[in-house]
């Protein structure tokens, strides 16, 4: 079959907890993949492995006899994507802030390279290998430690003047709400991603060493988890549940912020979090309807999927091709 030879781009997520790098073709299918800790010892060494991810994978595409065209890089944070630098604020992956990542990994590799925001990565990925397929206009929130998003408009990724274009997860649902670690206040993330779901638990039943969440954390407040609120809210618990209550609202606030300002063909809710969040998508869907216009909802499918490494690597892949399309579309 000639598709046996077909040439292959490599793909990288970098995650808060895991690297992982995998062999993608041009129709999205995943051959090879690897994931690893990010760190090693207690140490953040993010670039390494990456490094090493590649190699291996760069040695076993020689073995295929796969040709690489590029490399695709999503990291957890604003990029200049123009000049293939990881921004200052990368808390998930530190030892990379302020490093030239595309061309270091390009100049190694001998391919082009490029590198984005993570989840930018992913709304790429779902546009032309995943759940919004063919869709012009996309809008991906990926809930997971801290909250993601990107936009995709008529085919482009919204990238803003500074890199900060689709930040949704820092956009206030709550005007007077908690403060953010962002410097914010009342943002989507501080009720909606798994560390604001932790923190909102914990700050609920400090001192309460009889509430079940705690006793079931085994008394360590730091212990309670997101999927251990989801859990517990499942079981009826009414602290977990009001939690839980927050977190479906704030979504359904984003939902009605998205449709009612770009009304895109598809709304995809994934990310670490989003496997909760599949038995509560009536409740979330309902929320969306008391903020947004109900013809513009009418228009926009919102899809609820839970995340996956192999997701992140067809959204890292699904960047480099784009990227070498933009390339050509200028040479033209
Ligand atoms: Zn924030």
């Amino acid at each position: 079959m000639s598709s046996a030879a077909a040439p292959v781009v490599l793909a990288v997520d970098v995650g808060g907890t895991t690297i992982a790098a995998g062999m993608v073709t041009g129709t999205g299918e995943v051959l090879l993949h690897e994931r690893v800790p990010a760190q090693r010892d207690g140490v953040w060494r993010t670039l390494d492995t990456t490094v090493e991810l590649l190699e291996r994978q760069g040695a076993a595409a020689a073995r295929l006899g796969r040709r690489i065209v590029a490399l695709g890089v999503g990291v957890p944070g604003p990029i200049d994507v123009e000049a293939g630098r990881v921004g200052e604020h990368v808390p998930h992956a530190p030892d990379l802030a302020g490093l030239p990542l595309a061309r270091l990994l390009g100049d190694r590799l001998g391919v082009p390279a490029f590198v984005d925001n993570d989840v930018n990565a992913l709304a790429l990925g779902e546009c032309r290998f995943g759940a919004g397929h063919g869709a012009r206009s996309l809008v991906v929130l990926a809930p997971g430690t801290g909250f993601g998003a990107g936009i995709v408009l008529d085919g482009r990724l919204v990238r803003g003047a500074a890199g900060f274009g689709g930040e949704l997860g820092h956009v206030p649902v709550k005007f007077d709400g908690r403060p953010c670690w962002c410097g914010g206040r009342g943002c989507l993330a501080v009720y909606a991603s798994g560390r604001g779901i932790a923190e909102a638990a914990r700050a609920r039943v400090a001192g309460h060493p009889e509430a079940p969440l705690l006793a079931a954390a085994g008394g360590d407040l730091q212990a309670i988890t997101a999927e251990g609120v989801f859990a517990a809210a499942r079981d009826g618990d009414p602290v977990a549940s009001a939690v839980v209550d927050e977190a479906c609202q704030a979504l359904g606030a984003i939902i009605g912020t998205v449709v009612n300002g770009l009304n895109p063909e598809v709304v995809i809710v994934t990310g670490g979090v989003a496997g909760s969040l599949v038995p509560l998508e009536t409740r979330i869907l309902k929320a969306a309807g008391e903020y947004a216009f109900a013809r513009a909802l009418a228009h926009t499918r919102v899809a609820i999927v839970p995340g996956d490494k192999r997701v992140s690597m067809r959204g890292a892949a699904a960047l480099a091709l784009y990227e070498l399309e933009r390339q050509e579309e200028d040479r033209r």
